[in-house]
C-alpha cells in the first residue's frame, strides 16, 4: 500500500549517500532551526520556471542551465558571484541571438552544496579519511577532524544561498543586466580574446536593434525585456534532511514545494524509484530535472516519468542526458524512443560534463574541451534525427580564470592545469571556454 507523501515521508525508504552525522541531536537540532527560517524562493516563482520551461519542451525556448560544481564557503565574494552572472548573461545573449528564442536561465548557485560521491572513503598516500561530500556536511581539508560530518554547516549553507541569490537579484533587477550595458560585461582577462571580438560583434548588433528601436519611438527604459532579466537557481537536492526543513505549502495553491531553489535535480546515482530521493521529489511541485547516465534502463525511466508527473505537466521534468560523448548515440535514441512511445512530455537537457571526465598525465581530473564539444553535437544529431527538440545544456562553470579543463581557443594544457586549480569537486569550464561553448551550442541549435 502507497503511504501518504509528506516531506519526511522519504525517512521510510532506503537511501543513498546518507553523511554519517556522529551526533544525531546536534542533527535535529539544525534541522529544527533551518524550518524555522525563511523560504529561499518562492511557489510563485517555481511556478513561472515551470511555464518557462514548458514552453522549452514545446520547442519555443532554449535552456541554459550551469555554475559550479560545487559551491565553497571559501569562494564566496561578490566578485565570483558577478563574474559567473557576466559570463552567463554572455552565453544567454549569444545563444538568444543565435537562436532567435528566449533562453531560460537557470544557475547552479545559491544552494548546489552537497555533492554525491563514487566511493565514501579517499586515500592519499596511505592514509584513508571519509570523503568530502561538500561544504554543506564536511570540509575539504584532508585531516579527520575536517571530515567529520557537521550539521551546522547547514545553516551556513543556508545563509550563503541567501547572500548569493540577494546579489544575483540585485543584478538581474538593478540595471546591471540592462542590454544597452552590455559591453560592459566583458571580463577584463578575456578582452582581446577570439570570443570575446565575436561577443563584440553581436553586441554592436543588438545596439543597432535597440538604436532602431528607439528611432521608431519605442523607449527601452519602458522596456522591461532590455532592462532586466531572470535568473532561476538550481542545485541537486542530494541532502534530505535539509530539504525537509525547507519544503512548505504555497498558501495560494497549498501544494508543497521546495524553497531552498527554483529546480532541484536527482543525480544520478540516488535516481533509484523506490529510493528516499525520488519520494523526496515526487510530492514538491517545483519543475525537477533527473540526471540520465548510461546505466538508467528504459523501464526505469518510465516508472519515474509515472511517479514524478503521472499527469505529463509540461514544464515538470528536464531529462539531463550524460552518457559521455562517445555513448550518446548508444543510449540517447533509446531514452527517446522510450519517451515518445509513452507520449511523455519532457525538456532533453544535455550535460556534456559528467561522461567526460578523464585523469590528465599529471594526476588532475580534467574534461577535454573537445569531448565537451562533441557530446553536444552528438546530443543535438540525434535529437535531429529523432524529430524531437534539442531543449537545452546543463554545464560546469565558472566566470573566473582557472585551468580546470583542457583545451579550446584558451589552450589549457595538460601542463597549466595545476597553474589555477581551484575546483572543490570536478574541473569546470572557465569564462572563456564557456563563451566559446555557448558559440559553438548557437550553431547548433541554429543548423
Ligand atoms: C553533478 O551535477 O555535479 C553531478 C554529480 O552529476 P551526476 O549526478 O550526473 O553525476
Ligand atoms: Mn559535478
Amino acid at each position: 500500500m502507497m503511504t501518504t507523501w509528506t516531506p519526511s515521508s522519504w525517512r521510510e525508504k532506503p537511501v543513498l549517500q546518507v553523511p554519517a552525522y556522529p551526533d544525531p541531536a546536534a542533527l535535529a537540532e539544525a534541522e529544527r532551526q533551518l524550518a524555522t527560517f525563511p523560504p529561499l524562493v518562492f511557489a510563485g516563482e517555481a511556478r513561472e520556471l515551470k511555464s518557462r520551461l514548458a514552453a522549452v519542451a514545446r520547442g519555443e525556448a532554449f535552456l541554459l542551465q550551469g555554475g559550479d560544481c560545487a559551491e565553497s564557503f571559501a569562494e564566496h565574494g561578490a566578485d565570483h558571484i558577478r563574474d559567473f552572472f557576466r559570463v552567463f548573461l554572455q552565453m544567454a545573449v549569444v545563444l538568444t541571438h543565435g537562436a532567435s528564442k528566449p533562453v531560460v536561465k537557470v544557475g547552479r548557485v545559491a544552494g548546489q552544496f552537497a555533492k554525491p560521491r563514487s566511493a565514501d572513503t579517499e586515500t592519499i598516500e596511505g592514509v584513508e579519511l571519509p570523503s568530502y561530500r561538500g561544504d554543506i556536511i564536511n570540509a575539504i581539508e584532508f585531516t579527520e577532524a575536517a571530515r567529520v560530518p557537521d550539521p551546522d554547516r547547514m545553516l551556513q549553507a543556508y545563509r550563503q544561498s541567501a547572500a548569493t541569490l540577494n546579489l544575483l537579484r540585485a543584478f538581474s533587477m538593478g540595471g546591471y543586466a540592462e542590454l544597452t550595458r552590455i559591453h560592459e560585461w566583458t571580463m577584463g582577462f578575456m578582452k582581446g580574446s577570439n570570443w570575446n571580438v565575436r561577443f563584440e560583434e553581436v553586441a554592436r548588433k543588438i545596439d543597432d536593434a535597440i538604436t532602431f528601436m528607439s528611432a521608431l519611438g519605442l523607449n527601452p527604459d519602458n522596456t522591461p525585456a532590455l532592462k532586466q532579466t531572470s535568473l532561476y537557481t538550481s542545485h541537486e537536492a542530494l541532502l534530505l534532511g535539509y530539504e525537509e526543513a525547507l519544503t512548505r505549502r504555497d498558501s495560494i495553491s497549498n501544494n508543497w514545494y521546495a524553497t531552498s531553489g527554483h529546480m532541484l535535480w536527482i543525480g544520478d546515482r540516488t535516481r533509484q524509484p523506490d529510493g528516499a530521493h525520488v519520494e523526496y521529489f515526487a510530492g514538491i511541485h517545483n519543475p525537477i530535472g533527473i540526471k540520465c547516465g548510461p546505466s538508467l534502463a528504459n523501464d526505469d525511466l518510465l516508472r519515474l516519468l509515472d511517479r514524478l508527473n503521472p499527469t505529463d505537466e509540461a514544464g515538470r521534468i528536464t531529462l539531463i542526458s550524460r552518457f559521455g560523448a562517445d555513448k550518446v548515440h548508444e543510449h540517447l535514441p533509446r531514452l527517446v524512443e522510450t519517451v515518445q512511445k509513452a507520449g511523455r512530455t519532457v525538456v532533453w537537457c544535455c550535460d556534456p560534463m559528467h561522461g567526460n571526465t578523464i585523469k590528465a598525465s599529471t594526476g588532475y581530473k580534467t574534461r577535454p574541451f573537445d569531448r565537451v564539444l562533441t557530446e553536444v553535437r552528438n546530443f543535438f544529431e540525434v535529437h535531429r534525427e529523432m524529430g524531437t527538440y534539442a531543449g537545452g545544456v546543463h554545464i560546469e562553470m565558472t566566470g573566473d580564470d582557472v585551468t580546470e579543463c583542457v583545451g579550446g581557443l584558451s589552450a589549457v594544457t595538460e601542463t597549466t592545469l595545476s597553474d589555477r586549480y581551484n575546483t572543490y569537486c570536478d574541473p569546470r569550464l572557465n569564462a572563456s571556454q564557456a563563451l566559446e561553448l555557448a558559440f559553438l551550442v548557437a550553431e547548433e541549435v541554429h543548423s
